[in-house]
């Protein structure tokens, strides 16, 4: 007999396993219980979702249904504008399936946070509302400093939480057992929202645990060595899904011991410089929360709001189209359009690029960012662009300028990588490829590709006295 109806509102968390939410729910094996996902476009626009996001999304959420329709958990469909209207569809559904309870993994973005809270204010005393952590290794400020501050440095960070992760076992949850339902799914209809092919990456929990364990059984050994060079598939590529949740931080790390036991142990081996990327992960969701400044398009050091931008709009225009004729700075911006997604060191040279070359605003990129990832979540591409921007914390040093034409050169020196995504430089020798109009000039060739738009020596001292009058104010 059936006694209680249980909902679990599906968010970014697009899995059945290690899903601490829907774990939960399914403890109740006496409970009916039912799924919700609720898209909401306009929210998504201001959030400047892109295109190749949303139809991750909308992938993935298709294979969600299905894995839960066979455990017998129906997921209701449903689309609304926005925040607001998603809470006011959720109360009705409610009334209507008469639920009792209530279940979701936290979401910890200012917006999402509110309306949460609306959520719990309109079901009080009417629906449970149970809230569970599942997208990071481990609740958001567990790892605190002697003050019981957030830490402001990566590396004590990083300590602390390895000091902790190791002394517990970390928390995993199966995928729940089938039960049996005789409610209806709705069916996921197209969003209203734009969508665009993405490449490279199969959506559902099985590709991305394939690829897991695929990463951690081969490419991981040798991670420490070549993740810095685009030309290679050097790097796990599971950003799109760790950002939806159809991967959780703790599968990483469950895979990630079954095939290197002591990694802990060995912190100069493959495995452990991985991991650090996966703890930079949570240290970026952590001070979100513990600086919620920065989900306000504020810097973290105050004093860079003082730095007068020259914002060209033509400029932005030739970085964003890849016009810049620096050849590294352009094939990374030809990635990012193809595939939505783009290599780490690519993005700290092309964020560089356009705040200390073009001195323009780092927040344009970083919306700009967002808009075109398939990856694109707050945190890290707002920890990512405060790095490259100076303004963050534990960032690089404002007086550290990228040289566009060295970092071509150092990594990726064959130009094998611009190869790829710049055709008309196919047959530029090595030597030139990352100073491809001295070969032109030399060779009497005609080349599709622009001169480099700027010097990076002249504007590297314009950049250098921006900083220095900003800080000056201080
Ligand atoms: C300007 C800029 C913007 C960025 N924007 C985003 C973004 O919107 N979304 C995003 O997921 N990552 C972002 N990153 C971080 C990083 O570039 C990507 O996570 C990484 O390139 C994804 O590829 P991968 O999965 O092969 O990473 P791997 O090298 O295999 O790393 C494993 C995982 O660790 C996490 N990770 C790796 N590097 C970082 C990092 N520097 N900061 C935080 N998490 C990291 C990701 O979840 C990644 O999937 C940004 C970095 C910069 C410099």
């Amino acid at each position: 007999m059936i006694l209680n109806t249980h909902l679990v509102w599906f968010r970014n968390d697009l899995r059945v396993t290690d899903n601490p939410a829907l774990a939960a729910a399914c403890e109740d094996k006496k409970a009916d219980v039912l799924a919700l996902f609720i898209a909401t476009p306009k929210q998504w626009a201001n959030h400047k979702v892109s295109p190749k996001q949303a139809s991750f999304i909308y992938d993935n959420l298709l294979i969600l249904q299905n894995s839960l329709g066979e455990l017998g958990i129906p997921l209701l469909y449903q689309q609304c504008e926005d925040f607001e209207q998603s809470v006011k569809m959720l109360v009705k559904l409610c009334q209507q399936y008469k639920i009792k309870s209530l279940f979701y993994n936290h979401q910890y973005e200012f917006n999402e946070q509110q309306r949460d809270q609306v959520v719990q204010q309109k079901l009080a005393n009417k629906v449970a509302c149970y809230s569970y952590q599942g997208n990071l290794l481990l609740p958001p400020l567990t790892i605190v400093n002697g003050s019981k501050a957030m830490y402001k440095i990566f590396t004590p960070f990083k300590k602390a939480l390895l000091d902790k992760l190791s002394a517990i076992k970390p928390n995993f949850c199966t995928k729940p057992t089938k039960r049996q339902t005789i409610i209806k799914p709705h069916p996921v209809k197209a969003f209203d929202y734009p969508l665009e092919d993405y490449q490279n990456l199969v959506a559902g929990e099985q590709a991305a645990m394939k690829q897991l364990v695929n990463f951690c059984d081969k490419l991981v050994v040798s991670y420490g060595k070549t993740r810095d060079l685009p030309a290679l598939n050097s790097t796990s590529k599971l950003s799109a899904y760790l950002t939806l949740g159809v991967l959780s931080p703790n599968q990483c790390l469950h895979i990630l011991l079954q095939h290197h036991p002591l990694f802990w142990h060995y912190p100069q081996s493959g495995a452990a410089c991985w991991f650090d990327e996966l703890i930079w992960r949570e240290f970026y969701h952590n001070l979100l929360v513990a600086y919620p400044k920065l989900i306000k398009q504020k810097p973290f050091i105050e004093w860079t709001e003082q730095i007068v931008w020259r914002n060209d709009k033509v400029d932005f225009k030739k970085w964003r189209q890849g016009q810049t004729g620096y050849p590294i700075v352009d094939a990374a911006m030809q990635q990012l359009h193809k595939t939505g997604w783009m290599h780490n060191r690519l993005r700290m040279i092309v964020a560089s690029f356009l705040v200390k070359d073009l001195l323009i605003d780092w927040r344009w990129g970083e919306r700009y960012f967002m808009s075109q990832l398939i990856d694109g979540n707050l945190a890290a591409n707002n920890g990512g662009w405060q790095w490259a921007a100076s303004t963050g914390t534990d960032a690089a040093p404002y007086f550290r300028i990228f040289n566009p034409t060295t970092q071509g050169q150092r990594f990726d020196p064959q130009g094998d990588f611009i190869r790829q995504w710049l055709p008309a430089l196919k047959d530029v020798p090595a030597k030139y490829i990352h100073t491809p109009y001295i070969w032109a000039d030399k060779e009497q060739q005609q080349l599709d590709y622009p001169k480099p738009m700027l010097s990076h020596q002249a504007a590297r001292k314009i950049t250098l006295a921006a900083f220095e009058k900003a800080k000056a104010k201080e």
